[in-house]
């Protein structure tokens, strides 16, 4: 059905207020700098996890977790994410997904069927940054229009947007963030960078430094309903 790089069995913090399963989704087109998840990123490898241990997984949890999250690697990339959904849904759970956006025309068919999104913003919506930001590869266009199509949808959502210092800066995150609100996004998140393994050289204090500016915390707490800085 669906290619599963691993299963996070109980979260608290994947979909807010919720208990959910997490199922992290083999595959993803992109090549974030900051990229935590590396291992997901092959979509030609057969991740660890089975749909079989999903759905085993599921039938002993009714009753135990609200939701399921399809999270990633980029759960668009894979065309049978709609059905899996159905089976998950059916089976009595709420659906939820994280994404950057990266296919809309795959978002537009999932989008009936899901609770919560949250969405990933990588840098300012102009082209060379966006690429930049995710290995030269992203069309920002296209993850404009999944977000334009996810505000209209009106499915509830969070943008979110890791501070790496070596893409972004102070100015960027007033930009971005400036632009989001003007789109009618009501809730804004920064995580915070820790720098991957094969990044020697980002110092802490770079990665502190989007969330020790006060001034900016305040303009966002300004800018958005909800805000908040996840360090
Ligand atoms: S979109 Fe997510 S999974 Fe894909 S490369 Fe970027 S950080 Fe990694």
């Amino acid at each position: 059905m669906i290619n599963i790089g691993d299963i996070e069995k109980f979260s608290l913090v994947d979909w807010p207020n919720k208990i959910a399963a997490v199922v992290f989704m083999q595959g993803c087109p992109w090549r974030c700098p900051f990229c935590y998840n590396q291992t997901l990123q092959n979509p030609h490898i057969e991740g660890a996890a089975t749909w079989e241990n999903l759905i085993h997984l599921l039938e002993h949890r009714k009753g135990i977790i609200d939701a399921v999250v399809f999270s990633g690697g980029e759960p668009l990339l894979q065309d049978n994410l709609p059905q899996a959904m159905d089976v998950v849904i059916d089976m009595g759970f709420k659906v939820g997904l994280h994404t950057g956006g990266y296919r809309p025309e795959a978002f537009e068919k999932v989008l009936p069927k899901v609770a919560w999104v949250g969405f990933d913003i990588k840098a300012p919506f102009i082209s060379e940054r966006y690429k930049k930001a995710t290995g030269g590869i992203a069309d920002v266009e296209k993850v404009q229009q999944s977000l334009q199509m996810l505000i209209k949808s009106g499915v509830p959502f969070e943008c979110r947007t890791t501070c790496d210092p070596r893409i972004l800066n102070i100015d960027d995150i007033y930009q971005m963030a400036d632009t989001l609100a003007n789109l009618g996004v009501k809730e804004y998140y920064l995580q915070k960078y820790r720098p991957i393994p094969t990044d020697k050289t980002t110092q802490e204090s770079e990665c502190n430094k989007f969330f020790n500016d006060e001034k900016l915390l305040t303009y966002l707490r300004s800018e958005f309903a909800i805000f908040d800085a996840r360090k």
